[in-house]
């Protein structure tokens, strides 16, 4: 699975507990009137059903209080409600309403399960009971008209359709918030939140494949100076340019940050400290060889950079952030424009 899906996975999980918390509480509801109704009917193979649904559903309001899978609780449900409704439409002592009950499947099963597997689930479920009612009414011609038939099919995928666009809108509108959380909104680079996520999963994979990690960050040197002389919009016309001439440097896999101000990082897959250094030796050299136009004057500016590897400097995003830090602030203090690493560090940290 994708870090895409699972993101939108994660991101529904709390709207999908509470339908499966609400829908549960109903069931209960539901369940205990109809039982004790049938119960006074003497239907007892309905009530006891429906008794066994009201006993499930309370084990189950349980159970998810606590469970990330909820997508795999709510298929139990659903294949339980849709085989208690099957059950209630095959008895020859129930009522055609009982058909009616189909309608809810598409909108539940997209709330709780999602576009695809919503659409799935709905799908053969309709089918299946459209079966039912022809084979439960075939000797029934009065109840096989073709008007209500197509007027009550119409409904159904009206409903069908209606969930269906709904939970694809919201699926849209929540990855565009999520990622409008994740993105820096003048670069367009990915922001901290971003590069902390990706950051665990790419350490996962990192330990899981033996494979090495390492972090750049980079900081503008005397930017302070730009915007002094030429104004905030210089300053952030030189943010911008940086941007584009970091994603031309950079590979597909490495991701770009801006970490805040006029602060970047890159986050390199697979790569070691050392391998890094050719790669920020890279970036250092394209920003410093840049000449920025603005208002008829050109702006030069050059960077300085810390690296640290995943192992040796850390095993995590913030030990890592801090032992590049270290460097960018050593980098800084002896001359700016240059990039340091591990091995850098000792002889420096006794010369300043
Ligand atoms: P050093 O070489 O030590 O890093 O010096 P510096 O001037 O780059 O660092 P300092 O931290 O003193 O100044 C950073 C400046 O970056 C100050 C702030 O106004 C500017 N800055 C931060 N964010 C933005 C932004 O989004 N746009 C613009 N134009 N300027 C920004
Ligand atoms: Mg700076
Ligand atoms: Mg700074």
């Amino acid at each position: 699975m994708d870090s895409r899906s699972e993101s939108l996975r994660a991101l529904a999980r709390p709207y999908r507990k509470a339908v499966l918390q609400a829908v549960l509480v109903l069931t209960i509801v539901a369940g205990a009137l109809f039982a004790t109704l049938n119960l006074a009917r003497d239907h007892w193979p309905l009530a006891v059903a429906e008794i066994v649904m009201v006993i499930f559903a309370g084990s189950l309001l349980f159970v998810i209080r606590t469970t990330d899978k909820i997508e795999y609780w709510a298929w139990i449900f659903l294949i339980l409600f849709c085989v208690t409704m099957f059950f209630s439409m095959m008895l020859p002592t129930s009522t055609t309403s009982v058909f009616g009950w189909v309608l809810i499947i598409p909108i539940l099963s997209h709330l709780l399960l999602g576009r695809h597997q919503g659409l799935l689930l709905s799908g053969i479920v309709m089918f299946l009971v459209g079966i039912l009612y022809w084979v439960k009414h075939q000797d029934q011609p009065a109840m096989l008209e073709a008007l209500p038939i197509a007027n009550t099919s119409l409904i159904a995928i009206c409903v069908l359709a209606f969930s269906h666009v709904y939970e694809l809108t919201r699926e849209r509108s929540e990855l565009r918030l999520f990622e409008l959380a994740q993105t820096d909104p003048l670069t367009g680079l990915a922001n901290r939140a971003r590069l902390q996520e990706t950051f665990e999963r790419e350490r996962k994979r990192a330990l899981r494949e033996e494979s090495p990690l390492s972090i750049l960050v980079i900081d503008l040197d005397h930017f302070k100076a730009v915007n002094d002389e030429f104004g905030h919009e210089a300053g952030d016309l030189v943010l911008q340019q940086i941007t584009d001439r970091l994603k031309k440097s950079l590979r597909a896999s490495d991701l770009p940050v801006r970490m805040g101000g006029e602060e970047f990082s890159v986050l390199l897959t697979n790569t070691t400290s050392a391998q890094a250094v050719d790669v920020a030796e890279k970036v250092r050299g394209d920003i410093a060889s840049m000449a920025i136009r603005f208002e008829g004057k050109t702006l030069n500016i050059t960077s300085s950079g810390g690296i640290a590897e995943l192992g040796s400097d850390g095993e995590n995003l913030r030990s890592m952030l801090r032992a590049a830090d270290k460097r960018l602030y050593l980098a800084k203090a002896n001359g700016r424009n240059q990039v340091l690493h591990q091995t850098d560090e000792p002889s420096l940290s006794t010369a300043l």
